[in-house]
């Protein structure tokens, strides 16, 4: 088979890469091998053990990933953390610096600024490749970002970023969850590692936690070196379960795209609506960098009411839409971001990082756009 070569287009590699091709009966899915003992064929034979990423199921979503990220391999963890923390442990140790874009997920956030410093690692913040660029010492190791990011969806120029590392010596890594695949590869714009939480909208489905890092060769053995010794691997179940979700992540892709750019400018036309935050959006203030490094602005948005004493109401009145903090989905989903991912944050710490109390974050689903816009035209009527 060569449904993992990188010329078939994206809806196809979701469908055929990397499916293990199952000889007793000729099924069409890749079989579950639920051992965690394996015979080992010969003393010069790699020992298969799911501790050890390297077990049948693992490497279907490996072989999968690698394809639909334009990358020479990937490895599948137990979640989008565990693939973020073994990649930074991975490659960082005491006395090094890393940079970090000031607008990550919470838990990246908590991760590096609790974790990182503790055994040595020192952190700085930037907002953009100007802010990065000023802040490279001679011990920086690497540069991470989210692009677009939570919850302001502000993206970073890639190929600037990876022009910048290459320059320094210094490792370019992407969080690449919000944007998928299907939007975004960075691998090929010259950025060094793509992580992505799969429990968002690779498995799509609410329902698996995973997580996936795709790269060289090289970088993904170092990485799957200290996993094995980190231990955040995925089942077999889990895997088959993110494979069948993963069969179609274009078609859902294509469908968030384009609820979330309708959405976001009915909102941006409503008098309730002070602000809206979308890539796709002309007046977004980095939608240039979004509309060269991006095929499809995503199925995440976050706006600011005129009135943030009125965002309780909203959320009680929306039927379709649940307030709820994951994203990613078939499911449409609301969270106020204030109260929620950046609730740990000073009031003064929000107002600069510009998460306002009235800013809600919703990964807008695949429903039928006409009940999400009736849900939100209702929900905010006489706001
Ligand atoms: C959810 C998320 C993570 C963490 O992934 P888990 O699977 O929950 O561990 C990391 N980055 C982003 C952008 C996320 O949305």
């Amino acid at each position: 088979m060569t449904t993992d070569s990188h010329t078939h287009h994206l809806s196809t590699l979701c469908v055929h890469a990397g499916t293990y091709r199952d000889q007793t009966t000729g099924g069409a899915c890749s079989p579950i091998f639920t051992s965690t003992a394996f015979a080992v064929p010969n003393p010069a034979a790699e020992n298969l053990y799911p501790r050890c990423f390297n077990t049948p199921n693992q490497q279907v979503i490996n072989r999968k990933l690698a394809a639909l990220e334009k990358g020479e391999a990937a490895v599948v963890f137990g979640s989008g953390m565990a693939a973020i923390a073994t990649f930074l442990l991975a490659h960082l140790k005491a006395g090094e610096h890393a940079i970090f874009q000031n607008d990550l997920y919470g838990g990246s956030m908590q991760l590096i600024s609790q974790e990182l410093p503790r055994l040595g690692v020192q952190v700085s913040w930037g907002a953009n490749v100007a802010e990065f660029a000023a802040l490279i010492r001679p011990e920086t190791r690497l540069i991470y970002v989210e692009s677009p990011s939570n919850p302001l969806l502000r993206c970073v120029d890639l190929v600037a970023l990876a022009t910048l590392g290459k320059r320094h010596g210094v490792l370019t890594v992407i969080d690449n969850t919000f944007a998928t695949p299907i939007n975004q590869n960075p691998l090929p714009l010259g950025i060094d590692a793509v992580i992505h939480s799969a429990t968002k909208y690779l498995n799509g489905h609410s329902d698996v936690n995973a997580g996936i890092v795709v790269a060289s060769a090289e970088i993904v053995s170092r990485v799957t070196a200290s996993a094995v010794s980190f231990g955040g691997m995925l089942d077999a179940h889990a895997c088959s379960q993110l494979e069948r979700g993963l069969k179609t992540l274009a078609l859902r892709v294509q469908r968030h795209n384009e609820n979330a750019g309708t959405l976001a400018r009915f909102l941006a036309a409503h008098p309730a609506v002070a602000r809206v935050n979308y890539p796709g959006l002309p007046e977004h203030p980095e939608h240039a960098i979004a509309a060269r490094q991006m095929s499809g602005f995503g199925g995440m948005l976050s706006f600011e009411l005129h009135q943030p004493e009125h965002v309780d109401r909203l959320l009680s009145r929306l039927k379709i839409v649940m307030p709820a903090l994951s994203l990613g989905g078939v499911e449409s989903l609301i969270c106020v971001p204030s109260r929620s991912s950046h609730r740990t944050m000073t009031p003064a710490q929000r107002q600069r990082a510009a998460i306002s109390d009235g800013l809600s974050r919703v990964s807008v689903g695949i429903e039928d756009i006409e009940d999400l816009l009736a849900d939100f035209a209702a929900a905010l009527s006489m706001q």
